[in-house]
């Protein structure tokens, strides 16, 4: 018998046609898409309200293959960071990220999670430590929200924004990404505003365009880094095939495209590296031009690399330049610093550890 299928990657559509060539219709497909999306059930055989006729093919191909959960870190209403193992061994990481509290004591209900879409990543920006072993594989749809279904089922929370900011590139992962936004976003399935999914990039100008094609767009950020390309080439390995004024091109035709959407240029700034003043002002005029956001983030130190984080004085002139400009800017303040929260760090505690006890 072939092998099963992992239902969590499938969407309506798919699952309607397997029911019609079953002689069923699009209401079977709708309820297993309830059990699983809405009900968060992790075992098949839970879904409600099919007939035995209906329920012995839709176990016959298909089962609901949940991630393992292999270690949590951080408490109940902090930022919590999920490493889960594949069926092949392999590892990716997740983090739930609360809202904030506010001054008044307030908290809003926003709860965030974090995603990979790949088994490590070819594209080596020189601040992150996903890059340092390179891409060994694409995740599927399957695997994408598997991490959103374990996280809702750990932690009994209600997942109410997506950041495609974890391990790997998104947008080198595109089909696969494509179809876990379909579910992301459906009504029939996780049924998160799209204006609260937000796809990050390191700058891939082609497959910006195809994503600004979608028919429900989503939120964009990209890892700019540097205003010019001498300064961007520095951080970010693509600038050498997509520069920067090609990126910006790709950058307008997203906007143009979805006028609703948010567009935010992401800075991690590393002293002495990519602080100046002078690239504060080039920044806010690309940001302004564009009727993007910037969101600054003083660099996290990441073990085995040499750059430092600016003084906290420095940090706060550089964003007040971009904002006396008139660009809307926020300063992100890592929450997940303490728990090694930058991208693949855990994972890669964790491969080093099974290296040690082979
Ligand atoms: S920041 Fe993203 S694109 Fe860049 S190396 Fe890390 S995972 Fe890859």
């Amino acid at each position: 018998m072939s092998e099963k299928i992992n239902i969590l990657g499938t969407t309506r559509a798919e699952l309607t046609e397997f029911f019609e060539a079953q002689g069923g219709s699009q209401f079977h497909a709708a309820a297993v898409m309830d059990c699983l999306y809405k009900k968060n059930i992790q075992n098949l055989s839970d879904v409600e309200g099919l007939s035995e006729k209906r329920m012995a093919p839709l176990l016959e191909n298909f089962q609901i293959s949940p991630l393992t959960v292999v270690k949590v870190q951080g408490s109940e209403d902090t930022t919590r960071k999920y490493l889960f193992q594949l069926h092949d061994g392999r590892y990716v990481e997740s983090v739930l990220i609360p809202a904030s509290v506010a001054p008044d004591g307030s908290r809003s209900e926003r709860m965030t999670v974090c995603v990979s879409s790949q088994v490590g990543c070819a594209y080596g920006c020189m601040f992150c430590a996903s890059g340092l072993d390179g891409l060994t594989r694409n995740l599927s749809s399957a695997e994408i929200i598997g991490q959103l279904s374990a996280i809702k089922e750990h932690s009994g929370k209600n997942i109410t924004n997506v950041v495609f900011m974890g391990m790997g590139e998104p947008l080198a992962n595109f089909k696969n990404l494509n179809k876990a936004l379909d579910i992301i976003i459906g009504q029939w399935g996780l049924a998160i505003a799209p204006r609260q999914v937000t796809v990050s990039t390191s700058g891939l100008a082609p497959m910006i365009k195809k994503l600004a094609d979608r028919e429900e767009q989503v939120s964009l950020a990209i890892s700019l880094h540097g205003a010019d390309n001498a300064t961007r080439n520095k951080i970010m390995p693509v600038n050498s095939k997509w520069q920067i004024d090609e990126l910006f091109e790709a950058l307008q035709y997203f906007k143009e495209n979805n006028h609703n959407q948010r567009i935010t240029l992401e800075y991690i700034l590393i002293k002495g590296v990519n602080d100046s003043i002078e690239q504060a002002e080039m920044l806010a005029e690309r940001a302004k031009n564009l009727g993007g956001f910037v969101n600054v983030i003083p660099y996290n130190t990441v073990e085995g690399l040499e750059w430092e984080r600016p003084s906290d004085e420095h940090c706060y002139t550089f964003r007040d330049t971009i904002k006396n400009l008139g660009v809307m800017t926020t300063m992100r303040i890592e929450k997940g610093h303490d728990i090694d929260a930058a991208c693949g760090q855990l994972r890669l505690k964790e491969m080093k550890k099974d290296a040690e006890t082979v």
